[in-house]
């Protein structure tokens, strides 16, 4: 499939499309054993894509023997690194070759803008499995710095069965950040996509095998949380839960594992950003649209969405009124338009929740500055203006739970010290970011926030060569780069008495 970001063709191709519906275990699609499916509903216009499988105990219990199956016979646990770097070389290939049908796939499934789907998301996950492929024969075990008459060696062995629970703002981007480490690790996968946007994984998983990962390696189990989610995190035969998602869930997660095998569990949960801009910040206009970028980039779907606005009393109003100028060109418009800045959010509940913080953020006193309604009702999608509320206090509920949606609270502070204070007073820890062209300034502020990302005179900078993810409630554990490996594998002592030559 070509993609020529012309909205005509565009939705040509999105109504051509063969959509993959049913789970996939062993290497092969299948329904569900109740024979059970639920609805896939695009956001764009709340239109059903497709019936998808809806799994539970029995489907998870046959992707987990199949999974566990697979790594006992050793055709990918076992591999030779060059071997399996090659595969997953091809497998990252074959991902770019896709691209455009997956980015299609994306944006009608979760509702995000076909431009950004096709930019950012498509292309950051085949180039993560890249990258972890790359990785493979470059990483050494170690030998202990130990006496003549023994040998320590410290070896990294797989774990076994992985599951990757994955929520829905960035369907496949979330899963390659759990796919690229663990399988570069040798681990087997059964991967659960959120109930609103199975798509891409249910795509992703034909695509593994034809790339050469061995058939069982990676599992595909559509269905709800409660269902399928809570088994997986159950189940006794799974090594490890890797988890991206609310901290409601994460910590049930938490609880599943200690009801079960204490199987490990690594989380990646949300955030209330807190963006500061000082009065000496060293381009305004740029911190302007980075500030609207922040909050409104992905309908403000972002675990990372600067969702607070902490800005020095000083430059307050006119800093705002830059933002709502920027914010004013990211109006939600269809998905699959090129020209669509914002596109729906996920689905209807979602909606209605973030309606209702917007609602509540009016009546505990904030001062809307623009937005706070839905529009294009009549698409039957699920659009919410750019929002921006001032006068917003960090006690307020909207300052202090994660609305996961295009709502911007702005927080004034009198001073630096004041602004780092209510940017650590929150039980999350995501990401932050500083605005100064002071450079003491600057680093004294990256280390006094409690945030596993800073940023300094940007937002949402990084690569996957940098960890991601958060302090306190925010999860345990990094994704990206090299130290993601590590929570894919189990780490060996083995000593060796040499005993006398
Ligand atoms: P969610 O927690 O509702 O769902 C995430 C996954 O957990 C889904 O697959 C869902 O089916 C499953 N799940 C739900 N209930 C479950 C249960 N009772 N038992 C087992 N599994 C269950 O999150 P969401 O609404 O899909 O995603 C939004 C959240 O994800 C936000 O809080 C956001 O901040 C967070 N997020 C974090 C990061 C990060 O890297 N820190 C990245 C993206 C999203």
């Amino acid at each position: 499939m070509t993609n020529p970001m012309n909205f005509e063709q565009l939705t040509a191709q999105a109504a051509a499309l063969d959509i993959r519906n049913k789970a996939f275990i062993n290497g092969a699609y299948v329904d569900a054993a109740s024979g059970k499916t639920f609805d896939c509903i695009s956001p764009r216009d709340g239109s059903v894509l497709t019936k998808v499988a809806e799994c539970d105990v029995e489907d998870v219990n046959r992707a987990v023997a199949s999974a566990r199956a697979v790594f006992e016979k050793g055709s990918w646990s076992e591999a030779a690194p060059a071997k399996r770097k090659a595969i997953m070389l091809h497998f990252a290939d074959l991902l770019e070759k896709n691209a455009a049908e997956l980015a299609l796939l994306e944006s009608l499934d979760m509702g995000k803008p076909i431009t950004l789907a096709a930019r950012d998301d498509i292309p950051l996950s085949y180039k993560c499995i890249r990258w972890y492929a790359e990785a493979i024969d470059k990483i050494y075990d170690e030998i202990s710095p130990s006496g003549t008459n023994e040998i320590g060696m410290i070896t990294r062995e797989p774990l076994g069965v992985v599951a990757a629970v994955v929520p829905w703002n960035f369907p496949l981007m979330m899963a390659v950040w759990k796919l690229g480490p663990a399988l570069a690790m040798g681990n087997s996968i059964i991967l659960k996509p959120a109930e609103q946007s199975p798509l891409t994984a249910l795509r992703v998983a034909e695509i593994a095998v034809e790339a050469g990962i061995p058939e069982g390696v990676l599992n595909v189990v559509p269905g709800f949380g409660p269902t399928a989610g809570k088994a997986l995190g159950l189940h006794e035969d799974v090594d490890c839960v890797t988890f991206t998602g609310s901290g409601e869930v994460g910590k049930l997660f938490l609880q599943y594992s200690g009801q079960s095998n204490m199987k490990r569990v690594w989380l990646e949960c949300g955030g209330k950003s807190p963006n500061i801009v000082l009065a000496d910040c060293p381009d305004m206009d740029a911190a302007a649209a980075a500030a609207a970028g922040g909050i409104f980039y992905n309908q403000g779907e972002v675990c990372t969405a600067g969702s607070r606005l902490i800005v020095e009393e000083s430059i307050k109003d006119e800093f705002i009124e830059k933002v709502v100028a920027a914010g004013a060109k990211m109006q939600p418009g269809d998905p699959l338009d090129p020209k669509s800045q914002m596109g729906a959010i996920v689905d209807e509940s979602q909606m209605n929740r973030v309606l209702g913080y917007i609602e509540k953020g009016s009546s505990e006193g904030g001062v809307l500055r623009t937005g706070g309604k839905r529009v294009r009702t009549e698409s039957g999608g699920y659009y919410v203006e750019p929002t921006v509320f001032d006068g917003i206090k960090n006690d307020m509920t909207i300052a202090k739970e994660e609305i996961f949606g295009p709502v911007l609270s702005v927080i004034s502070v009198k001073d630096w010290k004041e602004a780092v204070q209510t940017a650590n007073d929150t039980p999350y820890g995501l990401a932050a970011a500083v605005w100064t062209r002071d450079i003491n300034k600057a680093h004294m502020t990256a280390k006094k926030l409690r945030s596993g990302l800073v940023w300094v005179n940007c937002w949402d900078g990084g690569s996957i060569t940098m960890p991601f993810g958060g302090y306190k409630q925010s999860g345990t554990g990094r994704d990206r780069s090299l130290h993601a490996l590590d929570k894919y594998c189990e780490i060996k002592s083995t000593w060796i008495a040499l005993g006398d030559a």
